[in-house]
């Protein structure tokens, strides 16, 4: 069986596991109703995407 000839010293399993974070979710503003939405999605508060009315939501304030 193949074998590591050296034991992964605590520097270089911490410089390899330094790259395995979650990367935090971006939100961007509305551009109709200024409230915070992940990029590229219909607007949960609006129903509007790029401008556009797509879906028509329940109290809707703007
Ligand atoms: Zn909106």
């Amino acid at each position: 069986m193949a074998n590591p000839k050296r034991r992964t010293s605590r520097a270089r399993k911490g410089n390899r596991r330094s790259q395995q974070t979650l990367a935090r979710t971006q939100l961007v503003r509305c551009t109709h109703c200024g409230s915070m939405i992940r990029p590229h999605t219909i607007c949960k508060a609006c129903g509007h995407y790029r401008g556009r009315q797509i879906m028509v939501v329940d109290g809707a304030v703007a």
